[in-house]
């Protein structure tokens, strides 16, 4: 169910706020700021359009669902996608129909929570679905890699380039954010890494199975 707050977080995320402004002026955790832009479908944290161009689409959506037009045309006219469309119609009290609805990060969540066992010093252990060689998983028709949904949760941004597991894990089939460097990580520390304040370390991930799950 999307509440104001989750409307509020992906209007901040479209308007090009980065996850530490969300949370510091809205008070959610990165569980909560991760979970919208999936249902969103908010492909990258840095909007395309300003606050302004948002909300002029967002009044120009409602009176079309309003005139009874439909998603397609919708989406063609606002450049909004079906997510916000369908939020759009629900703040507003436009009757929804019920098969527009879809279970989808539920399964997402199920999905990852099944392959995923809690290991000891902070290490989160991948089981693989059947017939996967990598972090990768199906559920609901899409493709996701857990490795990298860990490593949003963790580090509260999604990560740049490649990921890597940090001098400290040698856990092959470890997922554990706190346990992963991305390019941007990498760069600034090398490998392997001189101490700094913001280097990865071997501490438990706050939420190491439940990437996306409501909070
Ligand atoms: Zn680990």
């Amino acid at each position: 169910m999307t509440s104001k707050r989750d409307s509020k977080i992906a209007a901040m995320l479209r308007a090009g706020a980065t996850y530490d402004e969300v949370r510091r002026q809205l008070k959610v955790g990165n569980t909560a700021i991760i979970r919208v832009r999936y249902s969103y479908t908010i492909t990258s944290p840095r909007a395309k359009r300003s606050a302004d161009d948002l909300a002029r689409a967002e009044a120009q959506a409602v009176g079309m669902l309003r005139a009874g037009a439909t998603h397609a045309s919708i989406r063609a006219a606002t450049g909004l996608n079906s997510n916000k469309i369908a939020e759009l119609r629900r703040e507003n009290r436009i009757p929804i129909p019920l098969k527009n609805r879809k279970p989808r990060l539920v399964a997402v969540d199920e999905a990852f929570r099944s392959y995923t066992r809690s290991g000891t010093d902070g290490h989160v252990l991948w089981i693989k679905p059947a017939g996967s060689r990598t972090f990768d998983f199906k559920a609901s028709g899409g493709r996701y890699n857990a490795r990298r949904l860990a490593f949003e949760q963790h580090h509260g941004r999604p990560p740049e380039g490649r990921l890597r597991r940090t001098p400290d894990c040698a856990i092959p089939n470890c997922i554990a954010g706190a346990h992963h460097a991305d390019n941007r990580i990498s760069d600034r520390h090398g490998s392997p890494y001189e101490p700094g304040s913001d280097r990865p370390t071997l501490t438990s991930c706050p939420s190491p199975t439940s990437p996306l799950a409501a909070s």
